[in-house]
């Protein structure tokens, strides 16, 4: 049975993060969606297609926390840079992506690399949070940088073009982000006027994030940046591209747990934000200049 299309959310008006990031918060926000039917994704912020201008001074966020869950972050165009507090650094460049367990609790800054500050040009980009299971909020934080070379490619039905598995499972194929639910996050790249049929899991939460091109979803038109909510009924799901196009294929099952949130942290109970904060103050998250 085909999966029946909820709701195309417009990209709302954007806001700045720190002064680098230019995004429209698809959710929590705007289109106040529930974390129940978003789990287990608990953000999707994106910046479209920006230019930035060459600067002499680096844009980005400063230091600042995250606790009980993951960021990740896709570079479309553009370089993003990290740094944390266990040491650990990098450049995601155009392509890549960065999966950041936050777990029992990190600081970390974000910002323009320093090639893409010094040149300028076009940014795009999406950080999506993921919560964590009960089970796994004080796992220890760790990074996983992951190259567009590891990405598993497999040839779409018809011919339609490629999908490249980030995250989970997808004709048999897995993608190389260590996951602590089951999560599909996959870039499908389809040809102008091609059609790709595939089935999806009916009970996870579904979004399609037209990042290049329009397509039609299931019988609706989705225009570039544009965002498709699916119902969690039917399973079936039928691409066909207007133009070339890539779309941003997040899936996951929902974490039947409670969402207690403070800012950048997300915990189960207001017991655990009170500690989170405390644990933050008291330096134990670590220390970042
Ligand atoms: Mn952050």
């Amino acid at each position: 049975m085909l999966r029946q299309v909820d709701a195309i959310l417009l990209p709302p008006p954007p806001h700045m993060v720190g002064d680098g990031f230019r995004v429209h918060g698809f959710f929590p926000g705007t289109h106040r969606l529930s974390s129940y039917r978003t789990s287990p994704f608990l953000l999707l912020d994106y910046n479209s297609e920006f230019e930035f201008p060459p600067s002499d001074k680096a844009r980005g966020v400063d230091v600042h926390p995250h606790k009980g869950f993951e960021t990740v972050t896709l570079a479309f165009k553009g370089e993003v840079a990290h740094h944390d507090s266990y040491g650990n650094t990098g450049v995601i460049e155009s392509g890549d992506v960065q999966w950041m367990t936050a777990g029992s609790g990190i600081l970390h800054k974000e910002y323009h690399s320093e090639k893409f500050t010094k040149s300028g040009g076009l940014f795009q980009m999406i950080q999506l949070w993921v919560n964590l299971p009960k089970r796994d909020k004080y796992t220890k934080p760790k990074y996983q940088e992951l190259k567009k070379e590891t990405f598993q490619n497999v040839v779409l039905k018809n011919h339609a073009g490629e999908a490249k598995i980030i995250a989970g499972k997808f004709e048999g194929q897995q993608g190389p982000a260590n996951t602590f639910s089951p999560i599909q996050v996959i870039i499908f790249e389809l040809k102008k006027g091609k059609t790709t049929t595939f089935t999806s899991k009916e009970s996870w939460n579904t979004f399609i994030l037209a990042a290049e091109g329009s397509a039609e979803i299931n019988g609706q038109t989705l225009k570039t940046n544009n965002l498709a909510m699916l119902k969690n009924v039917g399973s079936e799901i039928q691409f066909t591209a207007f133009e070339d196009c890539k779309l941003v294929y997040l899936s996951g099952e929902p974490i039947d747990e409670p969402v207690v949130q403070y800012g950048p942290f997300v915990m189960n109970t207001k017991e655990e934000i009170q500690e989170s904060i405390n644990e933050f103050h008291s330096g134990k998250f670590g220390h970042l200049d």
